[in-house]
């Protein structure tokens, strides 16, 4: 493992940093997305639905308020109430009037005096002082405004939103002598938020002073009918139930899937809270899909530069290796390389009392070939020398380039006379190898000899020793006129 680090170290640490920039950058990139998504939602989406659904509210409200102005102001109504409210068909034929022009659900007129309820058919009943159902007339009575709105939910027409417009009449001295209005419905309501919840997959809803759930859309998700007992919204419904302002606020809870952005303001004309939601997680669900994509092709990205990296790598330290134990000109093992393998070959041979020689090679005149043909055709020569000797040499014998034109064989499992004998087949191979052939360097014959020595090695005798037997053997064959092979006794 610690060499694994050792030799991969690089390796590892390219990837963690790879690894860990890539995180950061996909990670961060999220999480400024996500925030500013959402940020978007709680302070922008969100308020403009609740504007959106505020502004089709006060249109709608805004015609009955019109119309109840207009009767309240009608000189015919206040002079009729003043007169003492003779010839009621009149009031009934105005009442109905007014209701049919307006598509309302009812048109009513109460005389301060009188007490007597008009509506579109005739006198309904007498408003009495003490009945539930009839205080609303005494509220507006001691009304600072010149009206209010009365909502209610028409639970036969299908929970369609009925407002009621109660306005006061005064005389033409400013002494309240009724009052007078319509009940309208509020038809496109429900619509507008049904489509905005398909549309944009929020919540709209509204709840009343009391946290009573008064209006939703068809698809209202939310179990229970109070916002203070609704869990997850419960947590904020104080806070809901206390803004009287008609601003919007930015609220939020934990609901079942992860944080509910809010967005809630007070209808005065209502009297009811309407209530935006959207769920955090909704908007980002695109960009999660992103984060994962960019984590995906970040991991195959570093993959990719790691298994680069990794063969970059592994073929750089072969190349090293092998450069550090072989020779370039011939592909044989350096001297370097050779002490190693000798001293292995020597310890085995020892094991096995088996016998082992070493041959020692050196080409004779080359300084001459270099002068007459030049460098290359002296490489050249040195490469086809390595190439004629690997090939008589058997697969477990070694070979290696000693210096600048010696080689030097180790000959296992080998007795100095098959020594010698394969030295002196080698010698002759050379010496009837036209070296001309294998180059266009030159075009005449060109021959070489080489002269060797032979020694075999002894028992727990050095490396230098072996050589330097060798070495003797050879200077011999120098000595007695070249291309010949020489022993050790
Ligand atoms: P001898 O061994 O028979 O006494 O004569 P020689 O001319 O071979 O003697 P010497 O050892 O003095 O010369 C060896 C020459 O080999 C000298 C050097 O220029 C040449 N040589 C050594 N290494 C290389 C090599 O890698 N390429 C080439 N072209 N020549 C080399
Ligand atoms: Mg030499
Ligand atoms: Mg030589």
């Amino acid at each position: 493992m610690k060499n694994m680090l050792k030799k991969y170290g690089l390796l590892v640490w390219l990837s963690l940093f790879l690894i860990a920039g890539f995180v950061f950058t996909t990670v961060a990139g999220y999480i400024v997305s996500r925030d500013t998504i959402q940020q978007g939602i709680s302070e922008q989406t969100l308020p403009i639905t609740g504007d959106n659904v505020y502004s089709e509210i006060q249109k709608d409200i805004l015609r009955p308020v019109f119309v109840s102005s207009q009767m309240a102001h009608d000189t015919f109504v206040r002079d009729w109430i003043i007169n003492g409210e003779e010839e009621q068909e009149k009031i009934t034929k105005y009442l109905k009037e007014i209701k049919l022009k307006n598509k309302a659900i009812s048109s009513f007129l109460i005389s301060d005096k009188s007490r007597n309820y008009y509506h579109a058919d005739g006198l309904l009943k007498q408003i009495k002082d003490g009945e539930p159902r009839d205080t609303w007339f005494f509220r507006v009575k001691n009304l600072k405004s010149a009206y209010e709105t009365n909502v209610d939910l028409d639970l036969a027409n299908h929970d369609a939103v009925t407002i009621f417009v109660n306005y006061r009449i005064l005389d033409y001295q400013g002494q309240f002598i009724g009052a007078t209005g319509i009940g309208l419905t509020l038809n496109t309501l429900k619509h507008l938020i049904d489509s905005y919840q398909k549309r944009f997959d929020r919540q709209i809803y509204f709840a009343d002073q009391k946290g009573k759930v008064t209006l939703t859309g068809s698809n209202f998700s939310k179990r229970g009918d109070n916002i203070q007992t609704i869990s997850g919204i419960q947590s904020i419904s104080e806070k809901i139930l206390a803004n009287r302002q008609s601003e919007s606020m930015h609220l939020e809870y934990q609901g079942d899937n992860g944080t509910v952005l809010v967005n809630s303001r007070y209808i005065p004309e209502l009297g009811w809270h309407l209530l935006v939601e959207q769920e955090a997680n909704s908007g980002i669900r695109p960009i999660q899909n992103v984060f994962l994509l960019n984590l995906s092709i970040s991991a195959a990205v570093t993959i990719l530069i790691m298994v680069m990296v990794l063969l970059t790598v592994r073929r750089y330290q072969k190349r090293l290796e092998k450069s550090a134990s072989t020779d370039s000109l011939t592909n044989l093992l350096n001297r370097h390389a050779f002490d190693f393998v000798f001293q292995q070959s020597l310890l085995d041979a020892e094991r096995t009392r088996q016998p082992m020689c070493a041959i020692l090679l050196d080409i004779d005149f080359f300084k001459k070939v270099n002068d007459k043909h030049g460098h290359l055709v002296g490489d050249h020569v040195l490469k086809e020398i390595a190439a004629i000797a690997k090939r008589s040499l058997r697969e477990s014998d070694v070979l290696c380039r000693w210096g600048g034109e010696e080689f030097l064989i180790l000959l296992k499992n080998c007795t100095l006379e098959k020594a010698t004998s394969i030295a002196e087949n080698l010698r002759s191979t050379i010496e009837n190898n036209d070296f001309s052939r294998t180059t266009d360097l030159t075009r005449t014959r060109l021959g070489v000899t080489v002269s060797m020595g032979v020694a075999e090695c002894r028992s727990n005798e050095t490396e230098d020793s072996v050589f330097e037997r060798a070495d003797q053997a050879l200077y011999q064959a120098k000595a007695n006129g070249r291309n010949s092979v020489y022993f050790s006794e």
